[in-house]
C-alpha cells in the first residue's frame, strides 16, 4: 500500500489487525474514521464508512490516481474496486461484479455513482460517439431513477425505496456499449402512506413544485402538497437539511435534462406527469354511501365527481368508466355471464389505493424498462464484434429490523440471507481457486451456513413463502392468523423459527401474530398481519382493462394484461412473494457466475451528523456484515498474499539485501531472502506470482520493523 498512511492512519487491511477481536476492528475503524481514512480493506473487501460531508477524495485528480493501478498500490478507495473490476473484466475477458450492501444510509447508492462515475472517466479515450451516448445514458439513468424510486425517510433523505442491478456491457476495447437494469420490490405501499418525517417518492413533490403554473393547470393540479392525500401525511415536507423547497425544484429541471437526454420524448415525459398528477387525484377520491347514485339503489357515490373527471382526462379513458370501475366491479357468475357487483366504501377505498399503487409501480417499471431499451447495445454482432463483457453493480437494500417487520421486511431480510451465502461461497470459492492457480495447497475451513435458513423461507411446499403461497390461493376467507398457526405447525422444530404459539413464556412476541426468525444477522420479528393481502398483490380486472383501452399510449402499454377479459383470467397471477423469489434466485445465479468485487457500507450514526461514529451502533453493522467472520476467512488459510513486487515495495527496507534495490536474482528469490534474514520462512508458501502468508504474526513483525525504521 502507499506509503502516505503511516502508523498513526491504523492498518489499511484489517488482515493486518496483530488480534482479531471486536475491539481491535472497532478501534481501527474509528481511527481510520477519524482521520478522514473512511474506506478500509478486508483482503479485496472494501469496508466503506459513510463520513456525511464532503471529502477531498473524489474527482478527475483522484481517479488518474487510481487508473491502470493495482488494487494495494495505493490507499483503499471505490476507485481501486472500481479499477480492478475493470481490469479483471478487459485483461482476462471475466465478467465481475460489485456488490454493494449495508443499511439505509450507509452510502450505497453514492458508492454506486462514485463506480460509474470512475467507469465513465477511465473508457472511450477515443471519443467514440456512440460510446459517449451510452456512458451518458448510464450516468444520467441514475438521476431519473432516484426520482421515481427514490424517497425522504427518517434513515435517509434520498433513500431507495426499490434493489438495483445494473449491468454494463463492454467492448473489446473495454469501453461501454451498453447496459441493462433490473430493479426489484419497489416499495409502492408508500404511495398511499408515509410516516411520521417522512415524504412520498421524489417524483410527486418535483412535479408540483418544479411545474410552471400553466404546466400545473393543464394537470389541474394545485402546487401545495398539502392538498394531496397522498403528499400531505408524514409532515415532512419542508424539513431537513437541504431546503426540500429549491432542491425539488432544482431536481425537476435536472430529472426533466435527463430525460431528455436520455431520449425520452417530450410525449413520453407529459405522460409520465399526466398519470403522476393522475395518481394524486385518485387520493383524494372519497366515497360515500347514497340513496339514489350508486350503480345500484342504495349504491355508493364519490363525494367529489370533478375528481373523476380528472382522472379520465389525465388517463385518456372515459369518464363513465372510470366511475364505474370505481364503484363496482365485474364478476363472472355461473357460466359465462357477467355482473357487476357495487363496492361497499371499505371495498370500493381498497381497491382506489390498490389501483393507484399498482399505476405507480407499472409507471416505474416502464421507465425502468424504457432506459433498458435505449441502453441496449446497439448492432452489435457478436460474430463481427467479439462478446461483450459485462460489470454488474448491485445496489440493494441492506438488511432491516423495525418496531414493526411486515411482508416488505421479511422479503427484504431473505434477499440479504441469500446475498450472504453467495458471499460466503464466493469468497471461499475465489480464496480456494486462488490457491489452485498459484499451486499452494490449503485445506477448507468451516463457516456458519445460513443456507438452513434460506431453505426456511424458499423451500418448495413447506417453506415460509410456499405456505403463504397456498394461504392465498385457498379460495374463502382465510386470515393471516392461519397462516401463522400453519407455519407453526410445519416449522416447530425448527432452530430458527418460533413464535409466542410455540415459547408462550416470550412477551415479545404477540400470540396469533407474530413470528420470528433467527436471522444471521440478528432477530427479526414478524407481524402476519397484511401478509396475505400484500403477497396476493391483486387488483381487479376491470382497472386493468380501463387503463389498457386508454388512448394514451405510453399508459396503455403499461397494462398489456389488461387485454383479458374477465372470462379469460383463470389463471392466477404469481404472487409477490413468488415473483420476488424467482427474482432473487435469477440474481444470485447471475452473481455467481461472475467475479465479485464486495463493498461493505457502514452508517456512523443515526443522526446523519459529520465525523461521528457511534460505537454500538457501529459494532452491531460488523457484526451482521459478517466483516468478522470475513476476515477470519481470510486469514484462515493464509492470512495475506502479495504479489512479489508489491512485498518488496513495502518491506525491502527491513532488509540488506533488497534496500534499495535486490541486484540478483528474481523478485521471489529476493523475498525468499529478506523473510530469511527475519526467521519468518517457515510461515509462508510461494506461489508462482505470489507470496503468501500463513499468520497474521508475520505481517504483525514485518509491520513493525518498517515502523521501527
Ligand atoms: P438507502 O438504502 O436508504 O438507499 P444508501 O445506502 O443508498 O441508503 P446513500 O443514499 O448512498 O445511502 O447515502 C446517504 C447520504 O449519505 C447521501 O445522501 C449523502 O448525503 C451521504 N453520503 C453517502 N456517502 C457519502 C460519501 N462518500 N461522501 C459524502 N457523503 C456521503
Ligand atoms: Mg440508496
Amino acid at each position: 500500500m502507499e506509503d502516505e498512511d503511516g502508523p498513526e492512519y491504523g492498518k489499511p487491511d484489517f488482515v493486518l489487525l496483530d488480534q482479531l477481536t471486536m475491539e481491535d476492528f472497532m478501534k481501527n475503524l474509528q481511527l481510520r474514521f477519524e482521520k478522514g481514512r473512511i474506506y478500509t480493506y478486508i483482503g479485496e473487501v472494501l469496508v466503506s464508512v459513510n463520513p456525511y460531508q464532503e471529502l477531498p477524495l473524489y474527482g478527475p485528480e483522484a481517479i488518474a490516481k487510481y487508473q491502470g493501478r493495482e488494487l494495494y498500490e495505493r490507499p483503499p478507495h471505490l476507485y481501486a474496486v472500481a479499477n480492478a473490476a475493470y481490469k479483471a473484466m478487459k485483461r482476462r475477458s471475466r465478467d465481475t461484479c460489485i456488490v454493494i450492501s449495508g443499511e439505509s444510509g450507509a452510502g450505497k447508492t453514492e458508492a454506486s455513482k462514485h463506480i460509474m462515475q470512475y467507469i465513465a472517466a477511465v473508457t472511450n479515450p477515443s471519443q467514440r460517439a456512440e460510446v459517449e451516448r451510452v456512458k451518458d445514458v448510464l450516468l444520467k439513468s441514475t438521476c431519473v431513477l432516484e426520482a421515481f424510486g427514490n424517497a425522504r425517510t427518517n434513515r435517509n433523505h434520498n433513500s431507495s425505496r426499490f434493489g438495483k442491478y445494473m449491468d454494463i456491457n463492454f467492448d473489446f476495447k473495454g469501453d461501454p456499449v451498453g447496459g441493462h437494469i433490473h430493479s426489484y420490490l419497489l416499495e409502492k405501499s408508500r404511495v398511499l402512506k408515509q410516516h411520521v418525517g417522512e415524504r412520498n417518492f421524489h417524483a410527486f413533490y418535483q412535479l408540483l413544485r418544479g411545474s410552471d403554473d400553466q404546466a400545473l393547470q393543464g394537470l389541474h393540479l394545485e402546487r401545495n402538497p398539502a392538498v394531496y392525500n397522498f403528499t400531505r401525511q408524514g409532515a415532512g415536507l419542508n424539513m431537513g437539511v437541504h431546503n426540500a423547497l429549491d432542491s425539488d425544484e432544482k431536481n425537476h429541471q435536472a430529472v426533466m435534462e435527463a430525460m431528455r437526454i436520455i431520449g425520452f420524448s417530450p410525449e413520453e415525459v407529459e405522460s409520465i406527469h399526466r398519470i403522476l398528477a393522475a395518481i394524486l387525484h385518485l387520493g383524494n377520491i372519497e366515497f360515500v354511501e347514497t340513496e339514489e347514485n350508486g350503480p345500484q339503489k342504495g349504491g355508493l357515490a364519490v363525494a367529489e365527481e370533478a375528481l373523476v373527471g380528472y382522472v379520465a382526462k389525465l388517463t385518456a379513458t372515459p369518464r363513465d368508466l372510470v366511475l364505474r370501475t370505481l364503484l363496482a366491479r365485474t364478476v363472472a357468475s355461473g357460466g359465462r355471464e357477467l355482473i357487476e357487483k357495487g363496492h361497499t366504501v371499505a371495498e370500493a377505498s381498497y381497491a382506489r389505493d390498490a389501483c393507484a399503487k399498482a399505476v405507480y409501480q407499472r409507471l416505474f417499471e416502464w421507465v425502468v424498462d424504457r432506459i433498458n431499451g435505449i441502453m441496449e447495445p446497439r448492432g452489435r454482432d457478436p460474430r463481427r464484434d467479439g462478446k461483450d463483457t459485462v460489470i454488474g453493480v448491485l445496489d440493494i437494500y441492506g438488511f432491516e429490523v423495525f418496531p414493526v417487520n411486515s411482508f416488505e421486511q421479511f422479503c427484504i431480510n431473505y434477499c440479504n440471507e441469500k446475498l450472504q451465502q453467495l458471499f460466503i461461497q464466493l469468497i471461499l470459492k475465489q480464496e480456494q481457486e486462488e490457491y489452485e492457480r498459484e499451486g499452494i495447497t490449503w485445506q477448507s475451513i468451516e463457516y456458519f451456513n445460513n443456507a438452513t435458513i434460506v431453505e426456511l423461507v424458499e423451500r418448495p411446499h413447506r417453506g415460509i413463502l410456499a405456505v403463504l403461497d397456498e394461504a392465498c390461493s385457498t379460495a374463502g376467507p382465510i386470515t393471516d392468523r392461519i397462516f401463522l398457526q400453519t407455519l407453526d405447525t410445519h416449522h416447530r422444530h425448527h432452530p430458527h423459527y418460533s413464535s409466542r404459539q410455540l415459547c408462550p413464556t416470550d412477551k415479545t412476541m404477540e400470540f396469533g401474530r407474530d413470528f420470528r426468525i433467527k436471522h444471521y444477522a440478528g432477530d427479526v420479528t414478524y407481524s402476519v398481519e397484511g401478509f396475505i393481502d400484500k403477497n396476493r398483490d391483486s387488483l381487479f380486472q376491470d382497472f386493468k382493462r380501463l387503463l389498457y383501452n386508454s388512448s394514451d399510449p405510453t399508459l396503455r402499454a403499461m397494462w398489456p394484461d389488461g387485454q383479458q377479459d374477465i372470462t379469460e383470467v383463470t389463471k392466477r397471477p404469481l404472487t409477490a412473494g413468488t415473483l420476488f423469489k424467482n427474482s432473487m434466485v435469477a440474481l444470485v445465479e447471475n452473481l455467481a457466475a461472475k467475479e465479485p468485487f464486495y463493498v461493505r457500507c457502514i452508517k456512523p450514526n443515526e443522526d446523519k451528523v459529520a465525523g461521528r461514529l457511534d460505537e454500538a451502533h457501529c459494532r452491531h453493522q460488523v457484526a451482521y456484515l459478517g466483516l468478522l467472520e470475513n476476515v477470519r476467512v481470510r486469514r484462515a488459510g493464509f492470512a495475506s498474499r502479495q504479489p512479489y513486487p508489491r512485498f518488496l515495495l513495502r518491506y525491502k527496507m527491513t532488509c540488506e539485501y533488497t534496500w534499495p534495490n535486490h541486484l540478483l536474482g528474481s523478485d521471489r528469490e529476493a523475498v525468499s531472502a529478506l523473510l530469511e534474514q527475519h526467521g519468518l520462512q517457515g510461515d509462508v508458501a510461494f506461489g508462482h506470482s505470489k507470496l503468501f502468508i500463513r499468520s497474521p504474526r508475520t505481517l504483525v513483525t514485518l509491520e513493525q520493523s518498517r515502523a521501527r525504521l
